[in-house]
């Protein structure tokens, strides 16, 4: 089975790890099963996060299930050293261990929110602490915009990053990918599906899987998921025709919709956080309905609803989307999925 070694955390794992936004959405028992399931099939390497409500308890059941061992990631979107110290003894309590492998500053966005994480007292502090008491074992961190990566890479403070990569997003490929490898820190790479939004699920794998130096990352709520997943990355990762061909046609189908959640376009004159706004339907595809109902959701829909159509957040996103039309649409989705649940 093909492993890899990330970077200079020394950590080796098998290159396709298991993501756990999903198993939020499906009962606790069937998200044990299945994690239990990935580890006894030769999967060793998990991630979750703080974020992800249920996901770090059910991993850490499953984990007491079984005697396969894997390496555990977590992460938390706390900024400051005290906040996210004390997120990490939950994320203990919640996996049932005494020791997590790597713990990640979460969906850092931009150069203020890594200034803040890196600040004396910022996450990094608290991280570091965490570390020298021996209950972490290394420090990630996580993040959805290229140019900030760049500079995570530069600087050399976290020993692995977290980066979006499918053959919708390449752009990492040769942006990131190549600089963290020479400086060795570990990849890994999430999204392989583009957050649900690439619907074949076998050519965006072995077009992933066949990119060498990372570790990639994706999340599933049944076996049969799994196992479809495992086969491609136990199988010929060669796209043949008819797969190059289905890659060619949803690159056409989202070229001028796809949101990369890079976050150029900020700030809204209506302080709307855009990339959720456009990226709700992949958001429920993958938590399922009831995300639409947690708070943080609907007030980003609330205040979706207030877009003025002014056109500044078009100005600055350098993919050229039709934002307002993009969230218009948007609303009118969730406004006919909220009628059904
Ligand atoms: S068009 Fe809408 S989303 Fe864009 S900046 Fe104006 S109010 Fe915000
Ligand atoms: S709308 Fe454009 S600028 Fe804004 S997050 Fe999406 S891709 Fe980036």
């Amino acid at each position: 089975m093909e492993k890899i070694v990330l970077g200079k955390t020394g950590i080796e794992a098998v290159r396709f790890g298991f993501g756990g936004i999903p198993i939020q959405r499906v009962s606790e028992k069937q998200a044990v099963e299945v994690v239990r399931h990935a580890l006894e099939k030769g999967m060793d390497f998990i991630d979750t996060s703080r974020m992800y409500t249920t996901s770090e308890s059910r991993i850490g059941k499953a984990l007491r299930e079984t005697d396969k061992k894997a390496v555990v990631a977590t992460k938390s979107f706390n900024r400051s050293a005290d906040g996210i110290r004390r997120d990490v003894e939950i994320s203990l309590r919640e996996l049932q261990l005494d020791y997590i492998d790597i713990y990640q500053c979460h969906a850092v966005a931009n150069v203020e929110e890594y200034r803040r994480v890196t600040a004396p007292d910022g996450a990094l502090t608290g991280l570091l602490k965490a570390k020298e008491q021996g209950i972490i074992g290394h420090i990630g961190i996580t993040s959805h915009s290229l140019d900030l990566l760049e500079k995570v890479v530069d600087e050399g403070l976290f020993e692995t990053i977290m980066v979006c990569y499918s053959f919708l997003e390449p752009a990492a490929g040769e942006k990131v990918i190549p600089e963290a490898g020479r400086k060795q820190v570990g990849i890994l790479a999430m999204k392989p599906l583009s957050g649900g939004v690439i619907t074949s699920p076998e050519a965006a794998l072995k077009w992933v899987f066949s990119r060498p130096g990372i570790l990639v990352l994706a999340g599933v709520e049944e076996k049969a998921y799994f196992d479809r997943n495992w086969d491609v990355f136990l199988g010929d990762r060669r796209l043949d025709d008819g797969e190059e061909r289905l890659i060619r046609e949803i690159k056409k189908e989202f070229a001028g919709r796809f949101c990369r959640r890079c976050d150029y376009c900020l700030p809204c004159t209506a302080g709307i956080y855009i990339q959720f706004a456009l990226g709700v339907r992949s958001m429920v595809r993958r938590m399922g309905d009831q995300v639409l109902e947690q708070p943080m959701f609907k007030d980003i829909w609330e205040k979706a609803a207030q877009c003025t159509e002014c056109g500044e957040c078009m100005e600055r996103c350098p993919y050229d989307l039709p934002i307002p039309d993009l969230i218009r649409e948007n609303l009118e989705w969730v406004k006919s999925l909220r009628k059904r649940i």
